[in-house]
């Protein structure tokens, strides 16, 4: 379980989070649904450890994760111009974060993973030779490798097609799920969110106004904003 509990911070005395407060059972998916500037990135980096919040704290399964530096919280992240290395081959990309395993294991481990985001045999392509689907999915793969304990999404979608968005995001939904990870995944897009998350929390000017499944944040919204 990932407990975020009394989250707040400022950049340059602007309040920008405000006691933030939010549970997420293993293996579910929560969306941050938002619009632009209410919040949603620099939560999702006060997780990732590579911001510091002013208040309030992270645990994951009952311990604090903010005395770990980033690379030590075994998060994975993944943004939305998914940040491919171009001149790298599909492979290389995926083995990036894999570099203190042994050659034999990274390339079993580059494999499997591929299998799982159906990349089977792409290993050896150019990364600037595949279509906006298979980048983000090359993407997804290089974030799935190490195992992390948690994956966040940061606007995964967003520089794809608006008619894409939704066919993906279902289908990064099932791919999470198949691995059985815990995810966090931050859209501005409601019909995003709605395909891809089990619970959704409501951002509004570095607040949650509301967290529930879709279902009944779409029957009983708590407020106007919502
Ligand atoms: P979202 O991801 O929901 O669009 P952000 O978390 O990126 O929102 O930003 C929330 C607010 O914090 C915005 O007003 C943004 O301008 C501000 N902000 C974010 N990062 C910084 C920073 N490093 N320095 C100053 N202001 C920032
Ligand atoms: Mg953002």
């Amino acid at each position: 379980m990932l407990q975020i509990s009394g989250i707040s911070k400022s950049f340059e005395a602007v309040l920008v989070l405000r006691d933030i407060d939010l549970t997420i059972n293993d293996g579910d998916i929560v969306c941050l649904l938002g619009p632009s500037g209410c919040g949603k990135t620099t939560l999702l980096r006060i997780i990732a450890g590579l911001e510091q919040p002013a208040t309030g704290d992270v645990h994951l399964q009952g311990r604090s994760v903010l005395g770990l530096p980033a690379h030590r919280r075994d998060f994975g992240l993944m943004f939305q111009d998914f940040a491919l290395f171009p001149h790298m081959t599909v492979a290389e990309n995926v083995a990036f974060g894999l570099k203190m395993h042994e050659a034999a294991n990274i390339q079993e481990r580059v494999r499997e993973v591929l299998y799982l985001v159906s990349l089977q045999g792409f290993e050896g392509r150019d990364v600037s030779q595949l279509s906006g689907g298979e980048r983000q999915r090359v993407a997804l793969a290089r974030s799935l490798a190490p195992s992390p304990r948690l994956l966040m999404l940061d606007e995964p979608l967003g520089s794809l097609d608006v008619n894409l968005r939704e066919r993906l995001a279902t289908e990064l939904r099932t791919i999470i799920k198949a691995v059985g990870l815990t995810g966090i995944y931050v859209t501005h897009d409601q019909s995003e969110a709605f395909a891809i998350a089990d619970q959704v929390a409501v951002m509004n000017a570095g607040q949650i106004e509301q967290v529930e499944t879709p279902q009944s944040l779409f029957l009983q919204p708590k407020s106007r904003f919502v």
